[in-house]
């Protein structure tokens, strides 16, 4: 008999201990870090012990060396980039995949992984309305996620032309032109930029980030030929959504491709309040988005939905033969991703979408844009404060006047550590950017929140 029980036992007790008092932590204490990267790193050993150091008291040094640097992303006032928190579900299952350590590409090596990935794929296509039978591949973040489905576009266009694209790549390939709006976020180029495909055609937009359909037809026009169209669900500073329907048909009626990047907004295709904003989304070949932002479970997890198998699986697949090895025709996890191994990333989902069940993600998503439309709202009230987008979901540009006072309230604000709000710069003017994506925010938060801010503005007066 192995001791496998003894070996890990006093390891887990310890981490346990320490992520219930982290977790006991996030609400009083200070959302930013205590220490720099710089100053947790002189603490640390700079060359690695020769002898062997007991399991669970690694893990108690790891914990004290780690807490003066970690970032409060878990509090109700975290407001950066567009993160979010953990539900408990998640969080608790995320644990058990790494027990279970499942290498979660082959459908008959791991069944209850692909299962369950397999059931939660299900039912987010269901909340989201979007085609069932649609692949979705657990990438990493949207990143990945707008990876995999533009690989998808490039594979379906490429087969379209007759270009055996595995066999001969892109050298002398028929050129692919991508067209995406100006305010694309700068994953999207990353994206491109994996795939080989060059700079995308930035198409203009309106005030609130919004590519106008006109223009996407004119740029298209421009440049006839195979092409990818890349649509935003929800902008970086404004929340806003692409005008999908009229769009999405712009793109088609020109043979394109249609991938949206919806990060974070495309969730509230979930919320028969918010749905409309973006509807005709379901038009589209292929979506990105992100778990670890508004569905909150714990980093990292993003899902790619292309609604043609045959191409995302063309692009990924290793089989010899992509009309699918396994004889249920769902194809084996690692047909839908980069990668081959990678954890069970999607049980997390599973256990997240389970706890909150249907009403449950739809509740949580109207709140976190009811918190936003709050958050602006008490902000205005502030004398001097601009919001400058219509907040139609999660996110809320604020100025404060001049660039320089801007600046000044955010870097204030980022001192004091009561909230955590992105700078930024949007349509020319330095913003103070908030991203509401945290289940656990509520009205005592915002609240808060709102005296942060105004405390802030008072102490940073205009030049
Ligand atoms: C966050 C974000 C991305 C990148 O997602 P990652 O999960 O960080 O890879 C892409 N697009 C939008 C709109 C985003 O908000």
């Amino acid at each position: 008999m192995s001791a496998l029980p003894e070996a890990y036992g006093a390891a887990l007790e310890r981490a346990m201990a320490h992520a219930t008092d982290w977790l006991a932590s996030v609400p009083s204490r200070s959302v930013r870090p205590a220490s720099d990267a710089d100053q947790v790193a002189s603490s640390l050993l700079s060359s690695l012990p020769d002898e062997a150091t007991d399991a669970a008291d690694v893990v108690d040094e790891l914990a004290a060396l780690a807490e003066p640097g970690l970032m409060a992303i878990q509090s109700g006032r975290f407001y950066g980039w567009v993160m979010g928190g953990t539900l408990p579900a998640a969080m608790a299952a995320d644990w058990l995949v790494s027990a279970w350590d499942q290498n979660a590409g082959l459908r008959f090596a791991t069944p209850a992984a692909a299962a369950i990935e397999e059931s939660a794929a299900a039912w987010l296509l269901e909340l989201l309305d979007l085609p069932r039978g649609s692949d979705v591949g657990f990438t990493t973040g949207a990143t990945t996620a707008n990876f995999a489905g533009l690989a998808a576009g490039r594979q379906y266009l490429m087969d379209e032309a007759g270009w055996d694209l595995a066999d001969l790549g892109l050298t002398g390939a028929p050129r692919i032109t991508t067209f995406a709006g100006r305010e694309r976020h700068a994953a999207v180029d990353l994206a491109l930029r994996y795939l080989g495909l060059g700079a995308c055609v930035p198409v203009d937009t309106d005030h609130q980030g919004r590519i106008l359909p006109d223009a996407l037809a004119d740029a298209m026009d421009e440049q006839p030929g195979p092409s990818l169209v890349c649509l935003q669900a929800g902008n970086l500073h404004s929340g806003a959504f692409d005008p999908m329907s009229e769009a999405i048909a712009v793109a088609h009626d020109r043979e394109a491709w249609v991938h949206v990047d919806g990060a974070f907004g495309l969730w509230a295709a979930v919320s028969p309040h918010l749905r409309g904003r973006l509807a005709g989304v379901e038009e589209a070949d292929s979506w990105a988005t992100d778990a670890h932002k508004t569905l909150n479970v714990p980093y990292d997890c993003g899902l790619a939905i292309v609604s043609r198998p045959e191409a995302l699986r063309r692009a990924f697949s290793i089989h010899t033969s992509y009309l699918i090895a396994t004889e249920t025709g769902l194809g084996d996890p690692f047909d839908k991703v980069p990668e081959l191994s990678r954890r069970a990333r999607g049980i997390p989902v599973w256990a997240a979408l389970r706890q909150l069940g249907r009403s449950g993600v739809i509740a949580m998503v109207d709140r976190l844009a009811a918190n936003a439309r709050a958050l602006a709202e008490g902000l205005a009230g502030i004398p001097g404060v601009e919001i400058l987008n219509d907040v139609v979901f999660t996110q809320v540009s604020v100025a404060f006047g001049s660039d320089d006072r801007t600046h000044r309230v955010t870097q204030r604000l980022m001192a004091e550590g009561i909230v955590w709000m992105s700078g930024s710069s949007w349509r020319g003017r330095e913003i103070l950017r908030i991203s509401v994506s945290n289940w656990s925010t509520d009205a005592g938060d915002v609240a808060a929140s709102i005296a942060a801010v105004r405390g802030a503005a008072e102490a940073e007066p205009e030049a």
